[in-house]
């Protein structure tokens, strides 16, 4: 039984899919798969794992399981989970990529997606779960999609081998046929349940016209004249990206101040975080002793991008140039006070538990509660008292050309179904607004649905992961939504290349294989590969890692390769003549410190990977600080990450090879001579398709092309960056880490290589 607190339980018999209870339970009961839809905020997140774990479903041997694409959401349901049934977080835990609190006792788990998803890889029938949920399925992260086709094989699986088992799709009333109509997934399509939300009517208010610059100026005035003119009731607005949310923050902070002593505190870094940092710096002192041993069950051997969307939004802002308050309306029903204090709140998905969990709790009385947000308002997290709404329209998104790897961020207008979950935030608990700055004819351009993530981008590591649990061919997967067979045949094709794959023989029988380029076999390498928590190609790095000693080098770059964007970026418009005086400061010392980290002649050539592995290098020589990081212009949440990576690497490659016996050293001396040259060896085999080659004078077409260089994807020339540490030494021939097209197609990650090494 289950002894909820009296306070809870009122709040609990509010929620919509509270009264639905017992139909839920009958149709899990009857049906082995179950569709529960229903508005954010009607409570299915937080209520139908309690509904479940009363119904007996955690009593047995098995356990509740709860996938949530956000790592947000994973840490805060949990807590919030354990908090309504009055129980500890060892019985209501979750499990993230770098940490969890799941003990012998949990009975409900959440999860991101990607954790359960290598959970499969190590037992394919997930025995220790007697139900598995899968929440915020309309989000379509490719995780998920995955999860729901393997799902759809192992329950019936389970229940043949009478290991009973259960499937929840729980998901926002967006495009549900991808799932119950879709025979390849489910034969019999299953049940749906549909909640119905108490919605309160939400007046929608557009712009006449749409600010194509400079629409957090516009966001921030939309915001000032509501709280000056508009009743009680808080505000929840929409950016793109972290550095967006910060700046939008700062300025309302600034416009209306808290009167003494109510001021928020700036938001402090994560207490996992310090954490973390005391068990390192204890393990430090301890000389030449490896880092406490990470449990091997603890990690998830997932690609880079899980949760980090708003980490890699972060980059590239531009802080809206500061404009005029005070225009105040004419049209305004009602005056408010102009003084009340507005209590601003940033939110997004690497804030601390802790500052997240403040938008949950009432604003200080007297004050009006304005929550500045990423996405991950839009479904993820439901935060009460919203009354309006302004809607940017926008959502930051990396893109990939399919063809050539080409990535880049770009602000894009969100779908028409996601401006509808947004302005629906506003109608949660009376009737509320929603200010879409923009006009209604851009509104009708909208494409009705956002895509599936899984058409959008490359799928190398998906496909390796998928041959890792022997699903040879990828192409009969049970996708909700396929990938396209381009990104299919490419991902092969890169695999292939990589050794990853094994490609069969040159016989008639093979023929039609080798013509398709699909359904190769994963070789023994490609085994190895799959258990490290990285790309593909830097799996092969690993693989190759242990020669000549190189892997704790090879273990640093890759980490600092896969955690990215490790320098702040401080080419940001500065806001005064203070701050920018003390902008152009920095970017001097960060061009001083990269050059200083780059090394001197034979170490250069390693180029801008050379610079990551001095950076990290130097940050963990003096414990990495926050106070390093901010003076020589690393961003310490990157630095912490790289961290927790490179531990999670040690650990990955010691059970693959036990006998290279590597280990984390905070003290690693710079890599000799012949290191480097054998580093750069490895950083080609992971990198060989990414090569180019400079452009020849002949060659020049275009004056433009001057110190360009040549791939063999790309038609127009790629060029090293000015930031870059092979800038002047204009190699023959590099490897990049990615182009990203910015001002011009720039490569990123460059690394010289000798002709002679080129197979
Ligand atoms: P859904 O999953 O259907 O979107 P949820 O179960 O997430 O709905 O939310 C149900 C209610 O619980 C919402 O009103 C939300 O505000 C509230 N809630 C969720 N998390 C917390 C928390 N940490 N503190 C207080 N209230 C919360
Ligand atoms: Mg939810």
């Amino acid at each position: 039984p289950v002894h909820r607190l009296p306070e809870i339980q009122v709040a609990r018999l509010r929620l919509p899919v509270l009264s639905e209870e017992q139909l839920i339970m009958e149709a899990v009961r009857e049906h082995t798969f179950v569709v529960l839809c229903g508005e954010t905020g009607s409570g299915k997140t937080t209520q139908v794992p309690q509904f479940l774990y009363e119904a007996g479903y955690a009593s047995g041997s098995g356990i509740i399981g709860v996938t949530e694409p956000r790592r947000v959401a994973a840490v805060s349901m949990s807590h919030r989970v354990a908090k309504e049934m009055n129980l500890s977080t060892r019985q209501v835990s979750y499990q993230i990529r770098y940490e969890g609190n799941v003990t012998s006792d949990t009975k409900i788990k959440f999860m991101t997606d990607g954790v359960l998803l290598k959970e499969i890889q190590k037992d394919f029938l997930l025995q220790k779960y007697s139900v598995v949920v899968i929440d915020e399925a309309h989000e379509r992260s490719v995780y998920t999609d995955i999860l729901l086709g393997l799902l759809s094989r192992i329950v019936p699986l389970r229940n043949k081998k009478g290991l009973p088992m259960k499937l929840i799709v729980m998901s926002a009333t967006l495009r549900l046929e991808d799932f119950t109509d879709n025979r390849k997934l489910f034969s019999v399509p299953p049940p749906v349940i549909k909640v119905e939300a108490r919605q309160f009517p939400v007046t929608v208010h557009f712009n006449k016209r749409t600010p194509l610059e400079n629409y957090t100026g516009e966001v921030f005035l939309k915001t000032c004249k509501i709280h000056r003119m508009l009743p009680a009731g808080g505000i929840l607005v929409f950016l793109t990206g972290q550095a967006e949310v910060h700046a939008v923050c700062r300025r309302l902070r600034k416009a209306f101040p808290f009167r003494s002593g109510c001021r928020p505190a700036e938001e402090e870094e994560p207490a996992d975080t310090s954490e973390e940092m005391r068990k390192f710096k204890k393990a430090k002192h301890k000389k030449n002793v490896s880092l406490p041993r990470i449990d091997l069950d603890n990690y998830s051997a997932l690609p880079v991008d899980e949760g980090d969307e708003d980490r890699l939004a972060g980059i590239d802002e531009e802080e809206g140039s500061d404009l005029e308050l005070g225009d105040a309306p004419s049209d305004s029903e009602e005056k408010a006070d102009p003084s009340i204090p507005l209590y601003v709140l940033p939110l997004y998905s690497l804030l601390s538990p802790d500052q997240q969990a403040k938008v949950f709790r009432p604003p200080p009385p007297g004050t009006r509660l304005c929550v500045v947000a990423t996405n991950v308002a839009e479904t993820s997290l439901t935060i009460p008292g919203i009354k309006y709404v302004v809607d940017c329209g926008r959502v930051k998104k990396r893109f990939y050309d399919r063809v050539t790897g080409v990535s880049s961020f770009r602000v894009s207008w969100i779908s028409q179904a996601s401006a509808n979950q947004r302005a629906g935030r506003a109608g949660r608990t009376e009737p509320g607004h929603c200010y879409r700055l923009y006009s209604s004819a851009v509104f009708g351009d909208f494409s009705l649905f956002s895509e599936a993530e899984i058409t959008r981008r490359p799928v190398d590591d998906l496909v390796l992961q998928m041959k890792d649990l022997n699903i040879d061919k990828v192409v009969n997967f049970p996708f909700p939504t396929a990938p396209s067979s381009e990104s299919l045949v490419a991902a092969e094709h890169l695999l292939v290349s990589l050794g990853a794959l094994e490609e069969p023989p040159r016989t008639t029988k093979f023929q039609e294989m080798r013509n398709t380029r699909l359904n190769f076999p994963i070789s023994p390498l490609g085994r190895a590969m799959a258990s490290f928590p990285v790309a593909p190609r830097y799996a092969k790095m690993l693989a190759l890692g242990k020669q000549q000693d190189c892997l704790p080098y090879v273990i640093a770059v890759v980490a600092a390769m896969t955690v990215r964007e490790i320098f702040e970026d401080l080419d940001r418009p500065a806001g005064n003549e203070d701050e920018s005086s003390r902008l152009a400061q920095r970017r001097a010392r960060l061009a001083q410190m990269r050059r200083l980290w780059a090394g001197q002649g034979a170490s250069l050539l390693l180029g801008d990977l050379m610079v990551l592995l001095g950076a990290v290098g130097a940050c963990e020589f003096v414990g990495c600080t926050p106070k390093f990081c901010e003076e020589n212009g690393l961003r310490y949440k990157a630095m912490i990450e790289i961290r927790r990576l490179r531990g999670q690497l040690t650990n990955a490659v010691n059970s693959v090879c036990p006998e290279v016996g590597v280990f984390l050293d905070s003290k690693m001396p710079p890599p000799t001579v012949s290191q480097v040259v054998c580093l750069r060896q490895i950083v080609l085999a992971g990198l060989g398709d990414h090569l180019a080659r400079r452009i020849q004078p002949d060659e020049l077409l275009d004056p433009k092309w001057r110190n360009g260089y040549k791939t063999p994807l790309l038609d127009e020339p790629v060029y090293i960056h000015p930031s870059s540490a092979l800038f002047k030494t204009l190699p023959q021939f590099v490897v990049y880490q990615e182009v990203m097209e910015t001002t011009k197609m720039y490569m990123r990650g460059v690394s010289a290589v000798e002709p002679e090494w080129i197979p």
